[in-house]
């Protein structure tokens, strides 16, 4: 039977999603605010609306007669649409609102942890009482980094040691009207990504990634949805031991067993320290950029997960493609504090994939927040697009998204040339060697 699948969401991640089900047996219809280029071409169907709506989701589900559906971003599980398709009769590959807390609510995670002895999180404490966190500040040994409660699109953290100091982490909660903060250890290592796919008590787990939040190269400047990621042939990454991969994966598994009845992505995302793995948060749903890594080498058929998940069957085994991967997404001048929208997007999918005919290898283009207009397709003031090279070695993958990037050409644009190379990558191996003495 032909599945009517809805897909919720408008960015990288979500043409991402749209990609991996596209070879599938199955009708693809998408929904998000904005309307990407990339999704569109690629179903069915696609309707702009507000994707935080539950009732605008689930009667455009209804009227496209969806089985199921995959909700992307984490605004939308946020707002309960995972809830609404359920109750609709339309089952949704995305947690609950109660669950998808283990993301929405920073301080629920954090007790959520303590609480059910799940390994590896820093110390912490909550504050509702911005007064009474800067005494905390003022008398905790140590750096901490302070945490929203709430979500702020990975923008909100602010590290002691590394971004500001003790008076400015006060002046940053004293100025702003967060009404709930988490402040915690100050963790030091290699941050990495693990993503599984949960249903029906099942844990899938995929290669870890490694992302860069900060804007500018070599991790200086503000924090961003992520400035690209890139993985490695295997299930780790150059700087980790199987073992520390493994430790994530328990994490992992005990998260989504204490979270009874959680279905959907289940994101954890790590630091590698002198004390071994450690939990730096939990997302309720792909990362974006790290799932640009993920789809794209998934052997299985990723439409075969959700159907398995809905009809309440174990989850198939997952295969990779033994394949490292490199994504670089070209953001506005500007981006994050003074994005300048505007600039000409002249790359597309088949010159991305002429440019690495040349190579040997793959590349792929994912459009995010972008405005297409009869003349052209422009960019908007948050990320634009990515190019993903995928070949046998990480530095191959890495020279295929920088060829298409050049070919692409920059003008409004910035990218961050240093993700996936090698010298980025021996710095973070060099880092783990010196933190483990
Ligand atoms: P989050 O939104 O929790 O992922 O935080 C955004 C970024 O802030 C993370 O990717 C880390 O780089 C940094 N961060 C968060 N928590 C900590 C911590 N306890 N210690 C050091 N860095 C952190």
């Amino acid at each position: 039977m032909t599945e009517t699948v809805l897909l919720v969401g408008g960015g990288g991640r979500e043409h991402a999603i749209a990609r991996a089900l596209s070879g599938s047996d199955c009708a693809l219809y998408a929904c998000a605010g904005n309307r990407n280029p990339g999704i569109a071409r690629l179903a069915d169907g696609f309707e702009a609306l507000d994707t935080t709506h539950p009732r605008a989701v689930t009667t455009y589900a209804r009227r496209v007669e969806a089985d199921l559906a995959v909700i992307g971003p984490e605004a939308p599980l946020e707002a309960g649409v995972a809830d609404a398709l359920d109750d609709a009769g339309v089952y949704a590959f995305g947690p609950h609102e109660a669950e998808a807390r283990i993301e929405t609510d920073k301080a629920f995670q954090r007790r959520f942890m303590r609480e059910r002895d799940i390994p590896g999180f820093p110390e912490f404490e909550t504050f509702e009482d911005m007064d009474a966190a800067c005494e905390y500040i003022d008398t905790y040994d140590g750096d901490l980094a302070i945490k929203p409660a709430g979500l702020t699109g990975g923008k909100g953290v602010r590290v002691m040691g590394e971004q500001v100091d003790a008076e400015e982490a006060k002046a940053y909660l004293r100025d702003s009207d967060y009404d709930r903060v988490v402040l915690e250890e100050r963790l030091v290592g290699e941050e990495f990504t693990v993503q599984a796919l949960v249903a029906n008590g099942e844990v899938r787990v995929t290669p870890a990634v490694q992302d860069h939040k900060r804007a500018y190269e070599g991790d200086e400047g503000p924090n961003t949805g992520g400035m690209g990621s890139y993985s490695d042939g295997t299930l780790e990454l150059p700087f980790m031991d199987h073992e520390d991969y493994m430790d994530a994966v328990e994490i992992i598994e005990a998260t989504a067993e204490a979270l009874a009845g959680y279905k959907g992505v289940l994101y954890g995302q790590f630091m590698l320290t002198a004390d071994g793995v450690k939990v730096v948060e939990f997302n309720a749903r792909f990362g974006d950029p790290e799932a640009m890594n993920t789809l794209p080498v998934l052997n299985t058929d990723f439409l075969d997960v959700l159907v398995a998940a809905r009809d309440g069957e174990s989850l198939p085994q997952l295969s990779f493609e033994p394949n490292a991967t490199v994504c670089k997404y070209a953001v506005p001048e500007g981006y994050p504090t003074e994005p300048e929208a505007g600039a000409k997007v002249t790359v597309d999918e088949a010159g991305a994939r002429e440019i690495a005919s040349e190579y040997d290898g793959e590349a792929l283009l994912y459009y995010a927040s972008v405005d297409e207009r009869e003349d052209g397709i422009y960019t908007t003031t948050s990320r634009s697009f990515a190019v993903v090279g995928v070949a046998d070695e990480i530095a191959a993958a890495e020279e295929i998204a920088e060829a298409v990037l050049n070919e692409a050409g920059e003008d409004g644009l910035r990218v961050r040339h240093d993700i996936g190379t090698a010298e980025l990558i021996q710095r973070r191996i060099d880092h783990v060697a010196e933190l483990r003495g």
